[in-house]
């Protein structure tokens, strides 16, 4: 599975792994039903066919959308009504100028505009964060677009709801907040379809599904779990029949959509439980990181999420930076005195010699520490750079997360680019 993982194609903004289509060398179109096609991208893109046109239900990554429609479009080629985004990410609305017509309306929900503006407001801030976890060269990014620069494509914005019909089907729209807050949900009624978004999972991969990532480490604002279960609940209690997802496979029938939405919204209430718990408890995050475990019967992995950093993107949301220490309040970090205590260890070979010792003693994240000790002294030493390679593959060898792995190898890049710089 993880091999299959790592081949899997990433994208900068949308969480998104497309294990799914990257199983497929060529995309072949999915039928759902009479009306409603499915072209498995990157990120999954959905027509849904009227005797008066047709709706589109996100647009796929910009580098997958024509080839997306020449799929979608070897179907039914009638006009595009409506482009429905379930959220603003890249992946979900990059081939948004390949699908729009003249006359077509583009529906979001309300909260879209700050979305996008947010990513673009940072984009020098996040560019060099997604080319690192995703193993690519960094975007070349412009001069800032200030801090409301982005695209504002839709053309419908909602609160709520918002509802319309077309050629007699009557599309339902809700603010269903949970991965970003403008994530929206479209209801068919009379097909019993829900279009989710990446409210479920955001990935494509067999059983069991992964714990999501209450916060995405490439950076991301807070993701509320208290919101995100009130929308899986809130899709649960429409009963579908069909649940289709921006990533992965279809969902089909009720009990299975309400086995697999339930099992994946009570795993999520459980870690913002036993956090806040903890939290009120006076525990500090590193605690809760190590402590707060998914039970068993769960039944998720974590190749996607891991449930200790949603500990801390939840704990961090709720409570922001400071940990009651004075010394944090300061603009000085830890590290400002990390050349003294390698002045005082005799130089770095010693802090090194001791790093290697820890993972030998499988403890590479202590490790870790210590040569981040030594190299605050010397960049370049090489045997804490050795040292610290010696820990990043260790906690390679056992990684089962692949975001986790990612930043991993690009330790290892680092470390290894520095070591053949001497
Ligand atoms: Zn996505």
């Amino acid at each position: 599975m993880l091999r299959m993982m790592q081949t899997a194609t990433l994208l900068c903004l949308g969480i998104a792994i497309a294990a799914y289509a990257a199983d497929q060398a060529e995309p072949k179109l999915v039928k759902i039903s009479e009306s409603i096609y499915m072209a498995p991208m990157a990120s999954n893109v959905y027509l849904v066919t009227t005797a008066d046109g047709n709706v589109i239900i996100d647009t796929a990554p910009a580098r997958q959308a024509q080839q997306a429609k020449d799929l979608l479009a070897a179907h039914n080629h009638a006009s595009i009504k409506y482009i429905i985004l379930t959220h603003g990410h890249a992946d979900h609305i990059g081939g948004i100028d390949v699908w729009k017509e003249p006359g077509t309306q583009i529906v979001a929900q309300r909260n879209y505009t700050e979305l996008v503006n947010y990513v673009t407001r940072l984009e020098g801030f996040f560019a060099p964060r997604n080319a690192a976890a995703f193993n690519r060269p960094p975007e070349a990014v412009g001069s800032w677009a200030g801090n409301y620069g982005a695209k504002i494509d839709p053309t419908i914005f909602f609160d709520e709801n918002y509802e319309f019909s077309l050629g007699g089907l009557e599309f339902d729209l809700f603010s269903t907040p949970g991965e970003t807050p403008d994530h929206l949900t479209v209801w068919i009624p009379s097909y019993k379809v829900a279009f989710i978004g990446d409210n479920y999972a955001g990935i494509g991969m067999p059983e069991p599904m992964s714990f999501t990532n209450l916060y995405a480490i490439r950076g991301t604002k807070p993701r509320w779990a208290l919101d995100w279960i009130k929308s899986l609940d809130r899709v649960l209690e429409l009963k579908p029949e069909i649940v289709l997802n921006g990533h992965g496979d279809p969902i089909f029938g009720n009990k299975e959509i309400t086995r697999r939405l339930t099992r994946y919204r009570d795993a999520i209430q459980y870690v913002h439980d036993e956090t806040v718990k903890g939290m009120n408890a006076g525990k500090d995050v590193f605690t809760l990181m190590r402590e707060i475990k998914l039970p068993a019967s769960y039944d998720l992995s974590q190749v996607f999420g891991k449930v200790s950093w949603s500990v801390r993107g939840i704990y961090d949301g709720y409570a922001g930076w400071y940990d009651m220490n004075p010394a944090t309040m300061y603009e000085l970090p830890p590290s400002s005195v990390y050349p003294d205590l390698v002045k005082l260890a005799g130089g770095p070979e010693p802090i090194a010699e001791l790093a290697f010792e820890k993972v030998a003693a499988g403890k590479p994240v202590e490790a870790l520490h210590l040569t981040d000790i030594a190299l605050a002294y010397d960049q370049k030493n090489s045997a804490a750079l050795k040292a610290r390679i010696k820990a990043l593959e260790y906690l390679k060898k056992d990684c089962e997360n692949f975001v986790e792995e990612g930043w991993l190898d690009y330790g290892i890049t680092k470390a290894k680019e520095r070591l053949a710089s001497q």
